[in-house]
């Protein structure tokens, strides 16, 4: 049997990720020799499936290219087909995304979603759930989920994607029943090759941001493309040589929290305003309930459930982009370990390698891991629901005594 060409079409987009993409790609050529009643080997194609990997390996990526493929017009993902194109924009009718926007999927948001996967797709092909970060989902959802998983209606695929660091947050009975794809960092030559093809950034500033982020390629894409990231990196590389006096503690803090107060506010803004509008017209428009109490009671509970849920999704992405400072910080102090022992490793942020050769002859190797247990401890303090200021400052005390 031939493997299924990998690596054309919508494939391009996993570069790095050949193995996880000569496994989807030979299961959507099953599933089209399923569509055309054609012999098909057992378990060659399978309903649920689980994409893992670290952070920014382009998990959702992989869901939506395998969702692509599927809805192929030809079969193979080609690319250029109506099914390709709608998939991979996010409007094709018979692929459902859910990304949870609060902290967690709700039961009701599941309940529906599974509802909408039992129907026949429309254009006779597969009907397609691709649930984000499933480890957000809450332990009701969950069971709402399983249910669908178990026994999964002829035509429906359900495509879960989870960060692989926290492999316990899906919980066992939803993994034993899906089949596993499992995505590696990426190589940073992947990741330029990917924001020179994909996004048309310029080859120069490809390879600077792929070398700089980690393996993270939307990281890599951000910092590729908006200058407002790149001048929150260097604030943040400029935190570890930056505490001279006390009260540096506090303005190195408060940069902190501000720059993702700032990043979640601006992303946010476009969205809630829209979401407002729309709401305002379906309430209809300004005349709300003029002397109909009931109708005003309705319009103002359903602004107030919007403005709620718009908060949790604010307070998500501010943590997310905190998170990401965050990472850039580890990294920086794992550099100057590194650096310090003399060990031949490749620096996360080579372009700063003054700066952690000078950090890594001035301070002892205990203070350098004393240092970057506080930033490990600061994420977990706010992954444990701590306030972010109050975890931060703790970490920024830390990071100046060493
Ligand atoms: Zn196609």
């Amino acid at each position: 049997m031939t493997e299924a060409p990998v690596l054309i079409g919508v494939w391009k987009q996993l570069v790095g990720q050949e193995p996880a993409a000569r496994t989807l790609s030979s299961a959507s050529a099953a599933a089209t020799r399923i569509i055309e009643n054609q012999p098909v080997a057992p378990g060659a194609m399978t309903h649920a499936w689980l994409v893992t990997g670290p952070p920014g390996s382009g998990r959702s990526t992989a869901a939506r290219v395998f969702a692509a493929a599927l809805q192929c017009s030809t079969g193979t993902g080609c690319g250029e087909c109506p099914g390709c194109r709608t998939v991979l924009a996010g409007t094709h009718a018979d692929v459902k995304l859910v990304v949870p926007e609060g902290l967690s999927i709700s039961v009701a948001e599941m309940r529906s979603l599974v509802q909408a996967a039992a129907r026949r797709p429309t254009n006779g092909k597969w009907q397609v759930v691709i649930i984000e970060d499933a480890d957000r989902l809450t332990e009701g959802a969950s069971n709402a989920l399983l249910k669908a998983v178990e026994e999964p209606p002829d035509r429906t695929v359900f495509l879960l994607c989870a960060p692989s660091d926290h492999p316990d947050d899906v919980s066992v009975t939803i993994r034993s029943r899906c089949r596993l794809v499992t995505l590696r960092t990426p190589p940073p030559e992947a990741i330029a090759q990917v924001l020179v093809e994909r996004d048309g950034v310029d080859p120069e500033r490809a390879r600077w941001a792929a070398s700089v982020s980690s393996g993270h390629v939307g990281r890599a894409r951000r910092l590729a493309t908006d200058e407002a990231a790149r001048q929150r990196r260097t604030t943040v590389l400029r935190i570890p040589l930056g505490l001279r006096r006390p009260s540096d503690v506090f303005t190195c803090a408060d940069q902190l929290i501000s720059a993702a107060e700032a990043d979640a506010g601006e992303e946010s803004k476009v969205r809630d305003e829209a979401e407002r509008s729309e709401l305002r017209t379906a309430m209809g428009g300004d005349g709300i309930g003029k002397g109909v109490a009931g109708a005003k009671r309705a319009a103002e509970a359903a602004v107030k459930q919007l403005e709620k849920r718009q908060k949790s999704r604010a307070t998500r992405t501010q943590r997310d982009t905190l998170d990401l400072a965050l990472v850039d910080l580890a990294a920086f102090y794992r550099d100057v370990l590194v650096t310090a022992s003399g060990a031949k490793a490749t620096l996360n942020h080579p372009d700063h390698a003054a700066e952690i050769a000078q950090a890594a002859s001035a301070w002892a190797p205990d203070s350098i891991l004393r240092r970057l247990e506080a930033v490990l401890e600061c994420r977990d303090a706010i992954d444990l629901n701590v306030k972010p200021r109050i975890a931060v400052e703790a970490m920024v005390t830390t990071l100046r005594q060493g």
